[in-house]
């Protein structure tokens, strides 16, 4: 059985200038894929970072939620006023702070 489909292979065996400079163009986009792992890696590991940190010291939601949330001055968008300092909806009066 002969495969008359496959293309033929052999030419790649003499390598030509131009085709040496296509694989040092490639070559050259490694290092760039590289350092996209890394930004992805460094990323995560901020991501991580600020998760792990965000239960440690939750300090700027702790002070709407010992002191209650702040009523938003004048106007606001939407059917409930949210916080202006958390910016948490407000759908009782219960959720406010007393001063
Ligand atoms: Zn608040």
């Amino acid at each position: 059985m002969e495969e008359q489909d496959t293309p033929p292979v052999r030419k790649s065996a003499r390598i030509t200038h131009h085709e040496i400079k296509a694989m040092k163009v490639v070559a050259a986009k490694e290092p760039p894929a590289l350092i996209k792992f890394f930004n992805k890696f460094k990323t995560m590991l901020s991501d991580t970072v600020s998760s792990i940190l965000g239960i440690f010291a939750p300090k700027h939601v702790s002070s709407c939620e010992l002191n209650g949330h702040v009523f938003p001055k004048g106007a606001w968008e939407g059917e409930f006023p949210r916080c202006s300092h958390c910016g948490q909806e407000l759908r009782s009066t219960d959720e406010l702070g007393t001063r």
